[in-house]
């Protein structure tokens, strides 16, 4: 095997582009960067050579590899608030997110977006992978999400310290504002993220108003952008989205209550939307579906989103695809895709299109890499997946990565074999004595567990 990995793969084009796909197409990679791309028939005499591997499986397809825009890597698949922001060192925790890392990449995502880290563990993975210490998709990472007492992240009562490990930073007026950005792009961020709104997790009342008003909402996009750095925003209600759009926002995550008003900033100042749906869906499916009452809230924000989004989408405002891989209801490495069956299901978009907003769509999320990512063209980075099927003609097997071939990052086919299970340790935890009650029944004459 040469020093420089060179490939010759032949199976149907799915290039990233809205442009037709190629039915009998093949790529030529070289080293960590795509070739030529084309009709096999075209393929060049130099791609012809014995340097170059071959795959030709029949009824293949080539994709890049996915991007999923709202992952957080050090979360560690928490099942609550409280398990995420006080427990677990971040020693632990950073260990885990590398071991995690690495079963999202196993899932055919290249790249991905860490929307909210605890502590900096998200930039240190990141870096690790970057430097070659580990295998894992390549990261864009927004640092701790800044919040004020109506956002989401100042979950815990007042009187209590704003914990450590939270996933936010609490902010108390506009200086802290322009602190916190440069005390994070300090910290080497690739993108801010402000927790414009509440969540449905956390508090009933999670979908009205908004946490931050317009004004401070220009400072942080200002601020952010005149350090070269992306703004994000947390936004479910109504009005977090139309001022974060208004005020210059890059990226919308949620949006499950955009109106026309926020519709028309999106296109005027270029947001891409990144619904991250599959959390929500997730929750509701694992405990007893709509038909749960508890679940009444969640479904509300489903379906509001599903139509306020499919008119966002109709538009022309771009939505790319997020997992909110981290939490529980959504583990590592296999849901990432789900976002892009939700799209053609419920948001009036062709597998084509889908495929497009988590591959070259997604690159809107990427400073760093963006043109070297989400698209089979020469000069790109070779990651890319290779699919048993056409996930143009059907999307879903986009979530079936023991479907894949292969999958590629920087030219080099990625080691499949899963990471070895491991026991959960006894701080890794969120610390109820019992969920109920174990009451006496005197009928019984023995105790029953009440909820
Ligand atoms: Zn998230």
């Amino acid at each position: 095997m040469p020093d420089t990995p060179a490939y010759v793969i032949k199976g149907k084009i799915i290039d990233g582009t809205l442009g037709p796909p190629i039915a009998n197409g093949a790529i030529a990679t070289r080293g960590e960067r795509i070739e030529w791309v084309g009709e096999a028939s075209a393929l060049p005499e130099s791609c012809r050579s014995p340097d170059y591997e071959v795959i030709d499986l029949p009824g293949r397809s080539i994709l890049p590899g996915l991007i999923d825009g709202h992952i957080h890597i050090s979360f560690g698949e928490a099942r609550s608030e409280e398990e995420l922001a006080l427990y677990t060192p971040v020693e632990f925790r950073t260990l885990k997110a590398v071991w995690n890392a690495r079963k999202v990449l196993q899932a055919g995502v290249t790249s991905a977006f860490d929307a909210a880290t605890t502590y900096n563990i998200a930039q240190s993975v990141r870096d690790a992978i970057d430097s070659g210490m580990f295998e894992g998709p390549r990261l864009a990472v927004s640092g701790r999400q800044l919040t004020s007492h109506q956002g989401l992240e100042d979950s815990f009562p007042n009187g209590m310290e704003f914990p450590p490990g939270q996933a936010g930073v609490l902010i108390r007026s506009k200086d802290d504002l322009i602190e916190q950005i440069r005390y994070q792009v300090k910290d080497n961020v690739d993108a801010i993220k402000v927790s414009g709104s509440n969540d449905s997790f956390i508090t009933p009342d999670s979908l009205d108003g908004s946490a931050f008003t317009y004004e401070e909402y220009r400072i942080v996009a200002d601020e952010a952008h005149r350090l070269g750095r992306m703004c994000t925003v947390h936004a479910r209600s109504r009005d977090a989205v139309a001022d974060a759009a208004r005020a210059g926002f890059d990226v919308i995550f949620h949006a499950s209550f955009i109106d026309e008003e926020g519709i028309d900033w999106c296109l005027r100042n270029q947001c891409v939307i990144v619904p991250t749906l599959p959390l929500l869906v997730n929750a509701i499916a694992a405990t007893g579906g709509s038909g749960n009452p508890a679940n009444a809230g969640f479904q509300r924000e489903v379906d509001a989103a599903i139509v306020n989004l499919g008119r966002a989408h109709q538009a022309g405002v771009p939505l790319a695809p997020g997992s909110e891989s981290g939490w529980s209801p959504v583990p590592y490495g296999q849901w990432h895709a789900r976002e892009l069956q939700i799209f053609v299901d419920d948001l009036g978009m062709s597998p084509l299109q889908a495929i497009h907003a988590g591959t070259l769509g997604a690159t809107r999320l990427f400073k760093r890499f963006g043109a070297d990512i989400g698209r089979l063209e020469p000069g790109r980075y070779a990651d890319l997946i290779v699919i048993d099927g056409d996930p143009g003609e059907d999307i879903a097997l986009l979530q079936k990565p023991s479907r894949f071939d292969w999958i590629f990052k920087s030219g080099r086919p990625v080691d499949r074999t899963p990471p070895a299970p491991r026991r959960r340790m006894h701080y890794e935890r969120h610390k109820m004595f019992l969920d109920g009650f174990y009451q006496y029944d005197e009928d019984e004459g023995r105790g029953v567990l009440r909820r």
